[in-house]
């Protein structure tokens, strides 16, 4: 099961200061036009691709495949091996994302290095590196659970600001019996 990482980090003023009831508005627009930017490395962003295919359809969660590049970005997806070399050009990009923005974890290596583990070459967790707010475990993790992962993050964006800790409610079981795999 996705874990949520990160606390939320800073929104500007004008959100801080706007009222609960307009809040839940601007995250319920965030939620569902989250614009992503695929960090894929290894074997990993293939699941990710097929997450975005027909099958599985991730659109149809308020995911918008692909930004043009990280300054159109709100979500990115950091799937496969993170080199040490790799590992600034990450944070590069990521620093180059406008706020509000989010990050998934996908994948045992950008997890904590994954097989590679014990690699005097990769980094043990993108989270070493730039903040996360949702990891999905597996090597590699199946398309259904970056699914469920991006679930997770839109029940934190939902919360953002509200006072609310988020409700973690239960996956549909169209996901859940799909889960396995990974
Ligand atoms: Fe490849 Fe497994 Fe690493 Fe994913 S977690 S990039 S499948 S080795």
């Amino acid at each position: 099961m996705p874990l949520v990482g990160a606390p939320a980090r800073g929104f500007g003023t004008g959100f801080d200061l706007a009222p609960k009831p307009m809040k839940v508005v601007l995250n319920w627009g965030r939620k569902y036009s989250l614009w992503v930017f695929n960090f894929g490395l290894a074997c990993c962003a293939i699941e990710f691709i097929a997450a975005s295919m027909a099958r599985h359809d991730f659109i149809r969660l308020g995911v918008i495949p692909f930004a043009p590049g990280p300054r159109q970005a709100d979500l990115m997806v950091v799937s496969g091996t993170v080199s040490d070399k790799m590992a600034p050009a990450v944070k590069r990009l990521y620093e180059q994302m406008p706020e509000p923005k989010y990050v998934i974890s996908f994948g045992a290596c950008a997890n904590c290095g994954g097989p590679y583990w014990d690699s005097y070459a990769v980094t043990k967790g993108i989270d070493q590196v730039i903040p996360v707010d949702v990891y999905v475990p597996g090597c590699p993790p199946r398309p259904e659970a970056l699914l469920q992962g991006i679930i997770r993050l839109q029940e934190k964006i939902a919360a953002e600001g509200t006072g609310s800790t988020g409700s973690l409610r239960r996956v549909p079981d169209a996901l859940a019996g799909a889960e396995g795999g990974g």
